[in-house]
């Protein structure tokens, strides 16, 4: 099943470990943020404690904000 933007709904890696496009996490976080988000998204997933199918919610809501800082 192939991913989609929740945003503007193009393609995105099936790996990618936020439901957004580069285009629109910059657009949405800013591209440090965005980047920010990925880097703890990869570690969170790499250590296996990823949540799946609540990573974008959680984002979204900025809760990765209080995670980044
Ligand atoms: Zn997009």
């Amino acid at each position: 099943m192939a991913k989609k933007c929740v945003y503007c709904n193009s393609a995105i890696a099936d790996d990618s470990v936020v439901d957004v496009c580069e285009k629109c996490g910059i657009m949405v976080w800013g591209e440090k943020m965005f980047k920010a988000i990925k880097d703890s998204m990869n570690n969170a997933r790499n250590k296996g404690d990823l949540f799946q199918g609540s990573v974008c919610e959680t984002a979204m809501d900025g809760g990765y904000r209080d995670i980044i800082k």
